[in-house]
């Protein structure tokens, strides 16, 4: 490992071996649903997430939680992986993604809003779509998707007190822990939205990783893992440009997580 690879300031780092320069994509998804509005743009169609899939096991790529994807990064088997992740918890990603996945023998991971089990996506405006109850939650655990924490009620967390990120960040865990029986090891910020005060609460509240969306360079990192937003225009060709704009971002720095 050469040292000029070491990102200095961050003694957090414990593990050298962990080049996230060498990941292929991380994938962001929401709903998976043939929705006639979608003002937010949230929802792939099952169709059109079939041939995502697809076209990741024809590049002989592997979709895995991001727990999965760590463990790999540590042991260096990485390089062909995939990380695939749902945010928000809708009904409809146990409903159509799940057949996809275990069919091609994929994994991913889950978001879960520990205080809107069985609730809707209120927080947005637009149309309102059920997401999943404990029980469902349990029984996606239980079918190998990881179930992360995507906080308590879906707060953007840039500049929230210390009250809130004890409550959406650190009660979450402990929630989704006694929901699923596991511990907790990701979190994702809701919109992406983060600051290094909420970065440092997800580290206190013991998680082993976060995801974000489109961070800047400089927060990259184990509790900042960047994310590739995917849409229903992704076909194809999309997604191999994706692949290729993913990894030219993360190389940028060679960053070492
Ligand atoms: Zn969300």
């Amino acid at each position: 490992m050469s040292t000029s690879r070491m990102i200095r300031g961050e003694s957090w780092l414990q593990d050298g071996s962990m080049l996230l320069r060498d990941v292929p994509l991380v994938l962001m998804y929401h709903g998976i649903a043939q929705v006639a509005e979608d003002p937010n743009k949230l929802c792939v169609s099952p169709r059109r997430f079939a041939e995502q899939m697809a076209w990741l096991a024809r590049n002989g790529l592997q979709g895995v939680g991001m727990g999965t994807l760590l463990d790999a990064m540590r042991a260096g088997r990485h390089a062909r992986m995939v990380g695939i992740t749902f945010d928000d918890g809708y009904v409809n990603v146990a409903e159509a993604a799940l057949p996809v996945l275990q069919g091609h023998g994929f994994g991913a991971t889950a978001f879960i809003i520990s205080g809107r089990l069985g609730g809707t996506n209120e927080w947005d405006e637009g149309p309102a779509w059920p997401l999943m109850s404990a029980d469902q939650v349990r029984s996606l655990a239980a079918a190998g998707i990881e179930i992360g924490s995507h906080s308590a009620t879906h707060v953007r967390l840039a500049g929230a007190s210390e009250e809130q990120l004890a409550s959406e960040v650190g009660a979450s865990r402990s929630a989704l822990a006694e929901v699923v029986g596991a511990e907790i090891r990701g979190f994702a910020y809701p919109c992406g939205s983060m600051d290094s005060r909420a970065r440092q609460a997800v580290r206190d509240a013991g998680y082993e990783y976060a995801c974000a969306v489109e961070t800047r360079v400089a927060d990259i990192g184990l509790m900042a893992l960047p994310r590739i937003y995917v849409g229903e225009q992704d076909g194809r060709a999309r997604m191999a440009l994706k692949r290729r704009v993913y990894r030219n971002y993360i190389a940028w720095r060679g960053k070492q997580i």
